[in-house]
Order: C-alpha cells, then sequence, then structure tokens
C-alpha cells in the first residue's frame, strides 16, 4: 500500500466518522490562539490547529493521551473560527477513528468499561441510582406526570453532588412542578462516551434511553446537569429521540417569571458565576442562571472577566473529568485564583463536573477557608 494510500485512509475515516468540517479549515490558528490550553501557567504540546494539520492530511502523531484527549471540548475555539467549523465535532471523530482500535486512555476505557457494566461511569452498582433520595421523596414518572427528572449519573452516586439534586427537586416541588423518576431502570445519557469517541457505545445507550422514555411515555425532561441537557437535546434526535428538555436553570427561570417560583430569604455575599460550556457557550442560556441569582434578596452577584461566550472551562468536559492535569496547567484553578482576587464568597455554577473540578482547585489552592463552590440550586433552596 503506498503512503498516499494510508494518509487518505485516515483523512477519509475522519470525515466518515463525522469530521467532514475538517476540510473546511484554512490553518488560520485563530482556534489555536483562543484555546485555554496555550493560555495555562505551564506550556502544553496540545495545539488544535495543529491536530487538524495532521488529521487533514493523514499525519501520525496526534493519537497520544495528552494530545487527542486534551481537548475539552469546551467550545471556545468554536467560536471564534472564521470558518464556522464545529470544531468539537471534529475533535470526536478524530477519537472515534482511534477508538475503533482500541486506541483510548486507560482511565476512559474503565469509564466506558462500567457504563456499559453498570449504566454509570463512576463504577457504581445500578441497583444504587436512587440512593441519592435521602430526605426527599419523589414519585417515580408515569404518563399523568408533565416532566421526567432526569438525575445526572454524577448527582446520583457522588455524595457531594447528590445534595444538588435534593435541592432541585425542592425548588420544583416548592414551585408545584408535577414531575417524577424513572429511577434504575435509567442508564447514563452517554455524553461522555460520545466525547470519548466510542459511537457504538453511545449509539446502543442513546436507543436503549429514547425506547425506554417512549415506553414510558415521557414528553418533556428537565435535567440537572447542563451535559445530559446538551445530549438529549441536540443528539438523541438524530437517533429519533424527540423530547421538549429543559436544564432545571431554565425551567426554574420561566416558573419564577411566572410568580411561581419565589425567592424570600436574604443569602448574602458576593457570589462570582462560573458559566458551565454545555450551558452557556454551547446552548446560549446565558440569562437564566443569572436571572435566578439576581432574585436572591442581598445576594451580590459579580462576573468573571471572561464570560458567556468568552468564559473560561473549568477542564472538566470532553472526558478531561477522568483525566490527570498537571498542576498548572488546570483551567479551574485560573477560575478560582480569579475569583479569589474579586474575594468572591461564592464560586456557584450549575454543572456537576464543573462543582468537581472547581472544588478539587479550592483544595488544592488552599482557598476552602474563605469561599466554597454551591451549585444554583443550593443557592436558591436556601432563599426559598
Ligand atoms: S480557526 Fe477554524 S479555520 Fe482557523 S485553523 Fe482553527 S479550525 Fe481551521
Ligand atoms: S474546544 Fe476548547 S479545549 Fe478544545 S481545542 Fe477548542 S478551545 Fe481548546
Amino acid at each position: 500500500m503506498s503512503e498516499l494510500m494510508v494518509f487518505d485512509e485516515v483523512r477519509e475515516a475522519i470525515v466518515m466518522s463525522g469530521g467532514e468540517e475538517i476540510q473546511k479549515c484554512m490553518q488560520c490558528g485563530v482556534c489555536a490562539g483562543s484555546c485555554p490550553w496555550g493560555r495555562m501557567e505551564e506550556k502544553s504540546e496540545f495545539n488544535i490547529r495543529a491536530m487538524f494539520h495532521m488529521g487533514r492530511l493523514g499525519y501520525d502523531g496526534y493519537e497520544s493521551d495528552d494530545y487527542l484527549f486534551a481537548c475539552t471540548t469546551c467550545n471556545q475555539c468554536a467560536v471564534r473560527c472564521p470558518r464556522g467549523i464545529k470544531i468539537p465535532d471534529v475533535v470526536r471523530a478524530m477519537r472515534s477513528v482511534i477508538a475503533e482500535t482500541g486506541g483510548i486512555p486507560k482511565n476512559l476505557k474503565a469509564v466506558l468499561g462500567s457504563i456499559n457494566s453498570q449504566g454509570n461511569p463512576w463504577s457504581q452498582e445500578r441497583g444504587e441510582r436512587t440512593a441519592w433520595m435521602k430526605g426527599v421523596e419523589v414519585p417515580e414518572y408515569t404518563p399523568d406526570k408533565e416532566y421526567l427528572l432526569f438525575v445526572c449519573c454524577t448527582s446520583a452516586y457522588d455524595g457531594r453532588s447528590q445534595k444538588v439534586a435534593r435541592s432541585v427537586v425542592e425548588l420544583l416541588q416548592a414551585a408545584g412542578v408535577s414531575f417524577g423518576i424513572i429511577g434504575v431502570e435509567e442508564q447514563c445519557c452517554g455524553e461522555s462516551v460520545r466525547k470519548i469517541g466510542a459511537e457504538e457505545d453511545f449509539t446502543r445507550l442513546a436507543e436503549y434511553n429514547i425506547g425506554l422514555y417512549n415506553k414510558k411515555g415521557v414528553k418533556k425532561i428537565i435535567t440537572t446537569s447542563p451535559h445530559c441537557y446538551y445530549t438529549f437535546k441536540n443528539e438523541y434526535p438524530e437517533f429519533g429521540g424527540e423530547f421538549e428538555v429543559y436544564h432545571y436553570t431554565q425551567l426554574l427561570d420561566e416558573l419564577m417569571a411566572h410568580g411561581k417560583l419565589k425567592l424570600s430569604k436574604p443569602v448574602g455575599g458576593k457570589v462570582i458565576y462560573h458559566e458551565p460550556c454545555y450551558l452557556g457557550r454551547h446552548s446560549k442560556a446565558f440569562d437564566a442562571p443569572r436571572n435566578l441569582m439576581s432574585s436572591v434578596p442581598e445576594l451580590q452577584l459579580v462576573e468573571f472577566e471572561g464570560n458567556k461566550d468568552n468564559s473560561l472551562c473549568c477542564s472538566g468536559g470532553g472526558a478531561r473529568i477522568w483525566m490527570e492535569t498537571r498542576a498548572g496547567q488546570r483551567f479551574s484553578d485560573v477560575k478560582i485564583k480569579e475569583a479569589a482576587e474579586k474575594e468572591a464568597q461564592v464560586v456557584a455554577t450549575a454543572c456537576p463536573y464543573c462543582i468537581v473540578m472547581l472544588e478539587d482547585s479550592l483544595k488544592n489552592l488552599n482557598k476552602d477557608d474563605v469561599m466554597t463552590v454551591r451549585d444554583i440550586s443550593e443557592i436558591l433552596r436556601e432563599s426559598l
């Protein structure tokens, strides 16, 4: 086989895996200049422009864990790309070519194994999926309920994140929302599976979930995580799953506007909002979280220098939450340092991955005595 044929085959495999937009790239480098990896204290080798160059020409050299799996799919580069290339989709396609040959990082293989055997990425028992419901009562979803509440795997199993699921439930109940959960029959939405590049596993999950929801009569879904929200809303329609999907902040914002959610107790202090990439830049839901927090009596809301489309990612997306990131290269450290400079007492966010990453940085930087990380739902619940 000639070298040229090998190069063509690699490029064609990327195109066939959904990365056809790589062919529109003009190598201007705006993406690499926008990417947070290039702005960290410790220089990273990862360069998205160079990776596209290698992929387009079918060159080797981008397949290593630290290169191909560096991208957090934060979309910062894509909002600036002059060719409008959906860069995270091309990254996903490049990963899926490598994933087919088994070339994915060891940690991510464990994540996939856990999802395939237990329906969640955290190596937890399938039967424990509803363990988060300590102290709250949530009915089973039946067709007379308006919404299915889908609790992200992280909020279902992680002790810290379970508090977020309970806060969301209490807020929905306070606003009189008709909702229920499916529970142990549920499986992960598959967002990380797709970001890893395991397309077959993602297709199987999406088809299972869509079949389950249709069988149960689900029409509307509320999610606790922006990642599940994005996946149900934007990726399930490819597999025939047509649902009306809300991230909980969007629904609560609507309920508040209609006088159904009332916040009355003061929650004082300076709160800085960290924008989850899949709620903000990917979904453009910029207003709902801010409207909600601005309605809490005595809460002083402040912004990071980079916010909305320019917000800096926490570094947990694109399955990076399961990978090691060296000190000096952690985006969440930069966020905590800026929050401390601005004398914020609380970093508020609305994503389970962001909470994990930001709380790790809080501890690593010894800032946990002056600042806390809270989900918006926890602040709102305190204000009921
Ligand atoms: S910004 Fe867009 S066109 Fe420019 S190098 Fe990056 S992907 Fe290619
Ligand atoms: S999506 Fe984010 S992390 Fe990935 S290349 Fe673009 S800017 Fe960098």
